[in-house]
């Protein structure tokens, strides 16, 4: 009987100890903030509210240092009111920038982090939506939130990926011999 008892006592314990795992597993960590965002981290992944009106480039980029995230990727959606892009010209290794205004969904924001000389190096391209209907899409250089800004970013634990320029090809490609 003594050994049936201390079984069950056990299987409680066991019992108690996966429910504790799942509740805490659902709610995620503690509730990170900062000047222009918040955000809360479930397994690998952190989830990130950008406010209204913060430059949502040096929002996700602010995130990413406080984190501490090295490597990982970007997506998510919200809404803008002032979008700046950038379009690369390989031929002649220009860069031609051009800021749009006006509400615009962000429908998809992709990005990816990693790390140039051991600085934080983020590369994001978005495409928006405006009020035609119709979709503007390239690199993102910079753009101010209005509404909302819901991004995930997933970590790469312990990630370590470095880039170095290519002044043939005038980009920061990822060298994973560094
Ligand atoms: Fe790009």
């Amino acid at each position: 009987m003594k050994i049936i008892a201390v079984v069950n006592l056990v299987l409680l314990l066991v019992l108690a100890a996966a429910g504790f795992g799942y509740w805490k597993s659902e709610r995620g960590s503690e509730v990170l903030k900062g000047k222009d965002w918040t955000a809360k981290k479930y397994g690998s992944v952190y989830v990130v509210s950008i406010n209204t009106q913060a430059e949502l480039v040096g929002a996700l980029n602010d995130f990413a240092k406080t984190a501490g995230v090295t490597l990982g990727s970007v997506g998510g959606i919200g809404a803008v009111n002032e979008a700046t892009l950038r379009f690369f010209d390989p031929q002649t290794k220009n860069y031609v920038d051009k800021t749009f205004n006006g509400q615009m969904e962000i429908t998809n924001l992709t990005g990816n982090i990693s790390t140039k000389d051991g600085q934080l190096y983020t590369h994001y391209h978005i495409t928006l939506g405006n009020d035609n209907y119709n979709a503007l899409a390239g690199h993102l250089l910079d753009a101010r939130i209005n509404g909302a800004g819901e991004f995930f970013v997933r970590a790469v634990k312990g990630g370590h990926l470095e880039r170095t320029f290519d002044p043939e090809i005038g980009l920061n490609f990822y060298d994973f011999e560094k």
